[in-house]
């Protein structure tokens, strides 16, 4: 299966700048990296339409996602940008549930769980964020809330919607800290979770994509990239440099 490593720009860049970055990194790919891996990245709204024009243009080998979507279709929503806006716009994937927006915008697993359904409506492949705390871990019922994330968060997800699905495994603590989980922390969720979604009509091992994200780095890269249960990763800080992301994608080897 191609692995797959998804820049999430979060709240930086203006469209201009996205466009460098995104120009500095498909000028420093391989040729042949599209052959194993699927190169994604996630700027702001604002940059989406102006990123894919560039792809688009100039034929470039790599995916748009976008970081978020709205649960509603369309109406009286201030400042919402629909599922079907995003296709509209030739979104490919779309990071939903991500922990910064479940903490600092209150978003639930129900309320994921709606755009998941949306976003599969409109052919978007959600990358769906999931991962514990670092309180959940300690106290040791980490396996237990990440289960009530899938559950809920993947709710009524049918297997004829489904052509891609991407899992990311994010702890929380791992995230913008510097602090990566060891190899057998993400052997230990992905194990867990590939049982979990195995036993959910959707499943079939070519459509899901167990990946990790937290303090992804060039120095870190390959050791989890390289582990069979590891479809890929979700990176943030290290995917606004565009040597460091280029390492990271160049450290996969199988
Ligand atoms: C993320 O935002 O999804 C992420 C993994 O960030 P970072 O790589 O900076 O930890």
């Amino acid at each position: 299966m191609k692995k797959i490593i998804i820049g999430n720009w979060k709240l930086n860049l203006t469209h201009l700048e996205g466009i460098q970055l995104l120009q500095k990194i498909n000028y420093s790919l391989q040729k042949d990296t599209e052959e194993y891996v699927e190169v994604v990245l996630a700027p702001s709204f604002t940059s989406l339409r102006s990123i894919q024009t560039v792809i688009s243009t100039d034929k470039l080998k790599i995916k748009l996602s976008s970081q978020d979507v709205s649960r509603y279709s369309e109406g009286a929503y201030t400042g919402e940008v629909s599922a079907n806006q995003l296709l509209k716009l030739s979104v490919d994937y779309c990071i939903v549930g991500h922990s910064e927006r479940r903490e600092y915008f209150h978003e639930t697993d129900e309320i994921v769980n709606e755009k998941v359904l949306k976003l599969l409506d409109s052919e978007i492949v959600p990358i769906f964020c999931f991962g514990e705390s670092l309180q959940n871990r300690e106290q040791g019922n980490y396996l237990d809330y990440i289960k009530n994330q899938i559950n809920t968060g993947l709710k009524n997800v049918r297997k004829d919607k489904v052509n891609k699905l991407v899992l990311a495994y994010e702890p929380i603590w791992a995230i913008g800290t510097g602090n990566v989980a060891t190899i057998d922390n993400i052997i230990e969720v992905l194990e867990y979770v590939k049982v979990l979604v195995s036993e959910k009509s959707f499943f079939s091992e070519e459509n899901i994509l167990l990946i990790y994200g937290g303090s992804v780095s060039p120095d870190n890269a390959s050791e989890i990239l390289n582990t069979k249960i590891v479809n890929g990763a979700l990176v943030g800080g290290a995917s606004l440099d565009s040597d460091k992301f280029v390492k990271i994608i160049n450290s996969i080897s199988i």
